[in-house]
């Protein structure tokens, strides 16, 4: 057994606190990494309250880690010792199943390991995140990370990267199409930078006026308020793709609007209430409503070296962990510029 210092929520909401725990011994197929960075999504805040339900404690969050390898198992042979490794929203799957062969692990049909709140294929392991000094993965679920991409910059591609990127191929955003994104948060500003990247004219949609500055610098070519009421009356039906990242409950009807004919609205934002959908935001224009969770691992390799080429990262405010009770308030106010990333050298004195 490996000693790891982490941070953890002890039940639902609570304020996290030092937890020491045990990662397994390095095997065969696993590489241990020394954690360096890890991201804060909304979803840790989510899970940690216990937003969705479910949530098993105590809780140790994180799914946007990157380290560096310090140990490898005698038959690992995509990572050497002191390469860059990065690890996302699960650790392993079923690996047989139609969607795992298809290298969609993130949609297993029998049983996904998340990174954390979750169990390993024991069904009974709990296990736990990035916030925390190392990791025990098996290679086939670790990332290589780009040498030319600044580390913790790196750390948010892991989910928010890969989150937008896989939507915005999947409805193969490029040249000369108009794109939406909603809510310029983590996984809004990684969509704003990558569809521009592709080629898009790129729009924000914001609840926040302080932020039209920096959408401009992201890569938006327009930016909209959508505080009052009748904002998206003169943009209705122009957009080919709108990817909607918003954390809480919204009108998505009005996001529906700003679709032309046969465009798609792709939500990744998952707040905890149900959206309410008019049946004429689809039926007019013939519009689609989508879906999207993460990616699987073959994609998220593409993304990675997609970012490194077009040297994309994430806008990152690095933290000491003792501060992640003032990063949740301040993400779920929207007062995040863009990502909250942890500097897991401060547990080492936990
Ligand atoms: P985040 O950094 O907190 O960004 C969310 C943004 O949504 C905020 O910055 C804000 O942007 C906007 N917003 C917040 N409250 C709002 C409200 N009441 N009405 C309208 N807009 C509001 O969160 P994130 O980490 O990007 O995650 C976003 C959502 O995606 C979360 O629900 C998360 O759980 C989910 N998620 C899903 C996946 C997936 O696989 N599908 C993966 C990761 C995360 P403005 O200030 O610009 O309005
Ligand atoms: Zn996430
Ligand atoms: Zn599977």
């Amino acid at each position: 057994m490996i000693k790891t210092k982490g941070y953890a929520a002890p039940t639902a909401g609570a304020r996290l606190e030092p937890f020491s725990f045990d990662r397994r011994d390095v095997g065969a197929r696993d590489v241990l990494i020394e954690i360096q960075y890890c991201g804060v999504c909304h979803s840790d805040i989510h899970q940690v309250r216990d937003e969705w339900g479910g949530s098993i404690y105590p809780m140790v969050p994180g799914h946007e880690i990157v380290g560096r390898v310090a140990r490898v198992g005698a038959e690992v042979s995509k990572f050497a010792e002191g390469d860059h490794a990065g690890v996302g929203c699960f650790v392993d799957s079923c690996r047989t199943c139609r969607n795992c062969r298809d290298g969609e692990e993130q949609y297993c049909e029998n049983h996904l390991v998340p990174t954390y709140n979750g169990t390993e294929k024991d069904e009974k392991t709990p296990t736990y995140g990035g916030y925390s000094t190392r990791i025990v993965v098996d290679e086939d679920y670790a990332l290589r990370i780009p040498s030319s991409l600044p580390l913790q910059n790196a750390a948010p591609l892991l989910c928010a990267g890969i989150t937008t990127y896989a939507p915005l191929r999947r409805f193969k955003v490029g040249e000369g199409q108009r794109v939406g994104v909603v809510g310029l948060g983590g996984l809004g500003h990684m969509g704003v930078k990558l569809a521009a990247s592709m080629g898009a004219r790129v729009t924000v949609f914001s609840t926040s006026p302080g932020k039209e500055q920096d959408a401009r610098k992201l890569g938006a070519d327009d930016f909209v308020v959508t505080r009052e009421p009748g904002w998206s009356e003169a943009l209705a039906g122009r957009y080919d793709f709108v990817l909607d990242c918003v954390s809480a409950p919204h009108d998505i009807n009005a996001y529906l609007g700003l679709l032309r004919r046969e465009g798609a609205l792709a939500l990744v934002g998952a707040p905890e209430k149900p959206l309410e959908v008019a049946a004429f935001s689809l039926i007019t224009n013939g519009r689609t409503l989508a879906g999207s969770m993460i990616g699987g691992i073959r994609e998220t390799q593409e993304m990675l070296d997609y970012c490194a080429d077009k040297g994309i990262s994430s806008d990152v405010e690095l933290i000491p962990v003792q501060k992640i009770e003032e990063a949740y308030e301040r993400t779920v106010r929207g007062d995040v510029r863009y990502r909250f990333v942890i500097d897991v050298a401060s547990l080492k004195g936990e």
